[in-house]
């Protein structure tokens, strides 16, 4: 079995436990306004790989992981390659390797459900907390990404939510209550993690020849993320 792939990050320490070798498949069915990584967005195109060799790049960050760490498959949208993944992460469990998979949840299926069967930790992109926002800024509704996390509770794996905060669009009290509420509604939540908005990315939009539609909006202060941050339950504690 073959996966398009855009790129791999051998020690990555911000997405799941420890340190981690992070995979990034190519193609995503959505267009979120913020999207830090557009060139891996179109379904085209990325590198193409086999389970087989995709592990043995994994084996050779091995020495690195310690007791936490391990792959992280990303994206662009991993539930697209569901079965890939599946492949890939009962492999590295054959190995001792711990798995984390980072997505929007917005895809549900029964190969996605198998795919849960074998992950460690779930990184859960609820990108805004109510159907308007999603499919004004992100491009789908948010029926899928609650019937995943609902999914992740009746599998019981242990999910990480995050959420990229923007000012002028969710950074308010009010987004962050209904997100903490939802946090709170499943035991297997044990996180909540913002994420500043950025603008980095910016110069990627311009070589692409596309528009970052969000460069209307600010990026949030320190003050800001820290207050928000306070609405939390299962925040990141300082
Ligand atoms: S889900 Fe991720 S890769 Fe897809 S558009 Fe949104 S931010 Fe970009």
């Amino acid at each position: 079995m073959e996966c398009r792939y855009n790129s791999i990050q051998t020690l990555g320490t911000v997405d799941g436990p420890g340190v981690r070798c992070i995979l990034f498949l190519q193609g995503c069915p959505l267009r979120c306004g913020y999207c830090h990584n557009p060139e891996t967005r179109p379904l085209e195109g990325g590198i193409t790989a086999t389970v087989n060799e995709i592990f043995e790049r994994v084996l050779r960050c091995r020495n690195y992981f310690g007791k936490e760490g391990g792959l992280t498959v990303s994206g662009g949208e991993p539930l697209l390659q569901a079965e890939f993944v599946r492949e890939l992460f009962i492999k590295c469990h054959e190995n001792g390797i711990n798995t984390c998979l980072d997505t929007s949840g917005c895809i549900i299926n029964d190969k996605v459900e198998a795919l849960l069967s074998v992950t460690d930790t779930v990184l859960l992109d609820i990108k805004m907390t109510n159907d308007n926002d999603y499919r004004r800024h992100i491009g789908c509704g948010i029926e899928n990404p609650l019937k995943f996390l609902e999914l992740t509770a009746k599998k019981n794996v242990t999910v990480w939510i995050r959420q990229v905060i923007v000012p002028g669009v969710n950074a308010t009290e009010e987004n962050i209550a209904l997100l903490n509420d939802m946090a709170n509604r499943y035991d297997n939540v044990k996180l909540v993690e913002l994420l500043p908005f950025r603008k980095l990315c910016k110069a990627k939009y311009e070589q692409r020849g596309e528009e970052f539609v969000f460069d209307i909006y600010d990026t949030p202060t320190k003050e800001l993320m820290a207050s928000l941050n306070a609405g939390l339950d299962k925040g990141i504690k300082e």
